[in-house]
């Protein structure tokens, strides 16, 4: 980050003490009385000089000092902050995102659609947007229903015993039940799980939705699960059967597209419904989150992480006689700090403690043969941004989230840092520390902890 003047000349870079501050007093997750008073002097002189404030999250994203004390996080003209910046948004709007990812209460039903004529279909149809979601957006309901059935199904750990993808389907599927469509119909009850007859399920749809009770205010609706290929011309491409059009928003984590190729795979979610009285149930809203591969619907939030996995996994079956390791990709925020739902009380819960980062590990090593007190657990995140302000941000959330879990060890996979170093050298300094750790744990369990 830099000061400099409005047309972008005489920048100097912001010193990392300024920065924390920075994030600590105006950032999505700070915001408390406190860190914007302990920021306001860096401030104040920064409007004294008449200077503004450019991220290196976008070329030309700014923040604006005004009042020697406030932040504006963008002009008329600027572009808004990357959703991966700390200045994306302001601290009470973080808390909404953060709520959107905590786990979603069974007992509520999803409601995806409204009934016709009540309000409009509720975002769904007529939308050619590619909506993009990445891990610092609010997650769409879609998304909350699938993170749960994936949580519930133990889909998200992974012991040295891989199921092939039939089976690991079939566990998600299995969960269906525990979740509720709309009141009284669990999701189980409408739900397209063989995609490749997608035809068939639509042509059965009406009589399937005249068995259940519909509650006032909500349309026939069903979910559909499937194992996609991808996205082209707004169809989701199957690796058998029939493309399927969707007819609503599309929304892909961590990217603005699906495409198809031979090794692309993303566990999806759809919502099938009519959008009008008369037309034919189609597949409306599509939530798709790549996962490891064809085979494997183990779910990973982009390339960085694949290769991170790959090295857990061959951690795990290499030290598999001696010890057994599993693979948690926590998919749930993990923050127990609860707010009010009361909008201005929950202004002055911030002004008192500051807002709340995303709290979901990257990957979580777990060693089930530990007591939970020895915390033997091990935070893995993976590093894969350059920016200052990002990496700040980035460490304090770990930090955070080896507070929640009582103070496990954290170890990162850089993909940047250092930079005078390839990344083999990097990916090699990784493992040689989760190795150390290892072997740690290793040499106290053959004291007999656990046994
Ligand atoms: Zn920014």
């Amino acid at each position: 980050m830099w000061t400099g003047n409005h047309d972008g000349s005489e920048m100097a870079a912001i010193a990392d003490d300024k920065i924390h501050l920075l994030i600590d007093g105006y950032g999505r997750a700070g915001g408390s009385e406190a860190s914007r008073h302990a920021a306001s002097s860096f401030v104040r002189e920064v409007q004294s000089r008449g200077k503004w404030i450019f991220c290196s999250c976008r070329e030309g994203a700014v923040l604006i000092p005004y009042e020697n004390k406030f932040l504006h996080r963008r002009t008329q003209n600027s572009p808004s902050h990357d959703n991966n910046c700390p200045f994306w948004v302001e601290p009470h709007e973080q808390l909404d995102i953060v709520r959107s990812v905590r786990p979603h209460p069974p007992t509520w039903p999803f409601n995806f659609l409204r009934a016709f004529g009540e309000g409009g279909p509720k975002g769904v149809g007529g939308t050619s947007e590619i909506a993009k979601i990445t891990t610092q957006t609010r997650r769409p309901k879609l998304a909350r229903l699938l993170m749960g059935m994936i949580e519930r199904s133990g889909m998200h750990r992974r012991g040295v015993k891989q199921q092939e993808l039939g089976e690991q389907f079939d566990l998600l599927v299995d969960q269906a039940s525990s979740f509720l469509l709309v009141e009284g119909v669990p999701v189980s009850q409408m739900l397209c799980r063989y995609a490749s007859s997608f035809e068939d399920f639509a042509s059965r749809f009406d009589t399937q939705a005249s068995r259940l009770q519909w509650p006032e205010g909500v349309r026939p609706q069903a979910t559909l699960l499937a194992v996609a290929a991808g996205v082209t011309d707004r169809k989701l491409v199957l690796r058998s059967g029939n493309p399927i059009p969707i007819r609503g928003r599309l929304s892909v984590y961590g990217r603005k597209d699906a495409p198809v190729n031979r090794y692309s795979s993303y566990l999806s979610i759809g919502v099938i419904a009519k959008s009008r009285p008369e037309s034919e149930p189609a597949l409306l809203d599509v939530y798709m989150h790549p996962c490891l591969s064809r085979r494997d619907m183990f779910l990973v939030g982009n390339n960085y992480e694949r290769a991170t996995f790959k090295v857990l996994r061959k951690l795990q079956l290499y030290y598999g006689n001696e010890i057994e390791i599993e693979i948690e990709k926590p998919v749930t925020d993990i923050g127990k700090k609860s707010f009010s739902r009361d909008a201005a009380l929950v202004l002055e819960e911030i002004a008192k403690d500051g807002s709340q980062s995303i709290l979901i590990p990257d990957f979580i090593l777990r060693f089930p043969q530990f007591p939970p007190e020895l915390r033997a657990d091990i935070i893995v995140e993976t590093m894969y941004f350059r920016g200052a302000a990002h990496r700040i941000e980035k460490t304090k959330s770990i930090l955070m989230m080896k507070e929640t879990l009582a103070y496990v060890k954290s170890v990162n996979h850089d993909f940047c840092f250092p930079d005078h170093i390839s990344q083999k050298e990097r990916d090699n300094a990784f493992i040689a520390e989760m190795r150390r750790a290892i072997e740690r744990r290793l040499v106290i369990f053959g004291r007999g902890v656990g046994k």
